[in-house]
């Protein structure tokens, strides 16, 4: 065995800052990629764009759970640190309401300067390397990889995703590597993913785009008001007003195995119930025709498929109608269309400054592997440098 040798397993956006980490200081590590490439998912990221970061770091946008973590996590790593290690990689970025691109606007210029600095500080990478296994004797590590494959070392850090996208390479196979290490793994489930809706409504609009405020109704109970853009589909509802309620409700459905799960769409956020009860009653008095009630205010085809409105109720039954319209909720579109996976490796059981197992000396994890999720904006991306960073602090 190497003399301290640290073996991260996953070669994504928290492995490559944790071995970097370990590589500026001096010390030997080596990364196992069960992909022959890395940060497959960091390239996908933003649209291609990367949206690394966002200037308004907090723990209060991730789920409640690992807000104590996350928070001891910044405070050791926060947002200034994660910016002067991109600048002084030569990475320039800006910011977009926030939310912190690559001046390149290429999520392929963060992964080649992370690249550059893992050259120039000789990081070893061993490529297709599947881990199947940790095992720990006496202090002695063990990760086993395909075709016998074994490497000993000191430490090992798990970095290796959650499950959303798995074509990208994390399929959720490391939480089967925790969980025979005794950890336990909060159930995990798609999050910021397209959602599935019975209501004939979205077959026939297809394709069209609005700007909406969505909420989430669980066994009666409103969640928060999300605003962007809604996109009907033939399968139910996408966009980014979606992506970011769409957490709550996977939780709902897959994990609570809720029945009762809605969400409450506005149609016409950009009018407050009294500008819109107005308008209404204005072209109802001007003998407007039901299809034509709401032209000039919703897209063609989405005004003519809810004339019906108006054929059979008062304006403030209308007006209601249109300020929360339900869509019953059935499922989500699953671990191949999310961006991230709500979940992992409990956060009860990994010291909250160094991220090391509590059960396995010697074991850490970092990234998307543990049950803390952010919301769309950078977050998730800032959990995954941050957390990899502090795994890769203690010598
Ligand atoms: C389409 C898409 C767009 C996104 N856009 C953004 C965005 O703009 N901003 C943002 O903040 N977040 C975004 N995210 C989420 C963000 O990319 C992830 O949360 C983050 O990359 C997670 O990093 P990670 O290192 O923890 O895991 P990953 O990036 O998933 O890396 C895990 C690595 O481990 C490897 N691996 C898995 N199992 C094994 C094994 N058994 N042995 C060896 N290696 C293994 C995998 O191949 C992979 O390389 C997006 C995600 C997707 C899918």
């Amino acid at each position: 065995m190497q003399e301290n040798l640290t073996v991260v397993i996953g070669g994504g956006a928290a492995g490559i800052c944790a071995a970097i980490n370990k590589g500026r200081r001096g010390e030997p590590v080596i990364i196992c990629e069960k992909a022959g490439q890395l940060g497959r998912k960091i390239l996908a990221s933003g649209n291609g764009r990367c949206n690394l970061l966002n200037d308004n770091l907090s723990e209060k946008y991730y789920n409640r759970a690992a807000r104590e973590l996350v928070k001891s996590i910044f405070a050791r790593y926060g947002k200034s640190e994660i910016l002067d290690f991109f600048k002084g990689l030569g990475l320039n970025v800006y910011s977009q309401d926030g939310r912190i691109f690559p001046v390149t606007n290429q999520a392929a210029s963060v992964l080649k300067v992370l690249e550059l600095e893992l050259k120039r500080l000789a990081i070893p990478v061993e490529y297709n390397f599947n881990c199947s296994a940790i095992s720990i004797q006496k202090g002695r590590i063990v990760v086993s990889g395909g075709a016998g494959k074994q490497i000993e070392c000191r430490k090992v850090i798990l970095t290796g995703g959650g499950k959303s996208y798995p074509v990208l390479g994390s399929d959720g196979s490391t939480y089967e590597i925790a969980k025979h290490l005794g950890h336990t793994i909060v159930e995990p489930v798609p999050s910021a993913v397209p959602l599935i809706v019975k209501d004939s409504l979205c077959r026939y609009l297809q394709g069209q785009r609005i700007s909406s405020g969505v909420k989430s109704i669980i066994d009666g109970k409103e969640g928060r008001t999300f605003k962007g853009e809604l996109l009907f589909t033939k399968y139910g509802l996408s966009g980014t007003c979606i992506l970011d309620v769409s957490n709550s409700i996977s939780v709902a459905l897959n994990r609570q195995k809720k029945a009762n799960v809605f969400l409450s769409v506005d149609l016409v956020p950009f009018m407050d119930k009294p500008q819109l009860r107005d308008e209404l009653a204005r072209r109802k008095k001007s003998g407007y025709a039901p299809e034509d009630m709401l032209t000039g205010i919703l897209p063609n085809k989405l005004t003519f498929a809810v004339k019906d409105i108006f054929e059979q109720n008062d304006i403030e039954t209308a007006v209601d109608s249109l300020k929360a319209r339900r869509f019953p909720v059935v499922a989500t579109k699953g671990w191949n269309e999310a961006e991230f996976t709500s979940g992992g490796i409990s956060v009860n059981e990994v010291n909250s400054e160094t991220l090391e197992s509590k059960l396995h000396k010697g074991v850490y994890f970092a990234g998307e592997v543990l049950d803390a999720d952010g919301e769309r904006g950078g977050y998730n991306l800032a959990w995954a440098w941050a957390s990899g960073f502090v795994a890769g602090m203690t010598g």
